[in-house]
């Protein structure tokens, strides 16, 4: 018998060989919820960057500039 079984670092389930051999040590139930968990990650970051773009051009000593020209 050649066939190796693999098991998801997880939750335990058998995992196949082949995908295995792709690079995963999870099953597939929980490589999509991890997959999941990346893509809020990403989307979050990206939220992120947008609003830190508005800020850089209302610097605090701004304000008290405009003010003072009125
Ligand atoms: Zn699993």
């Amino acid at each position: 018998m050649s066939e190796k079984i693999f098991f998801c670092s997880e939750c335990g389930d058998e995992i196949s060989e082949g995908r295995y051999n792709l690079g995963y040590d999870l099953c597939l139930a929980c490589g999509e919820r991890e997959a999941r968990k990346e893509t809020k990650k990403k989307s979050k970051r990206v939220a992120l960057a947008y609003n830190k773009g508005p800020y850089t051009y209302t610097t605090p000593n701004d304000n008290p500039k405009a003010l003072g020209k009125k």
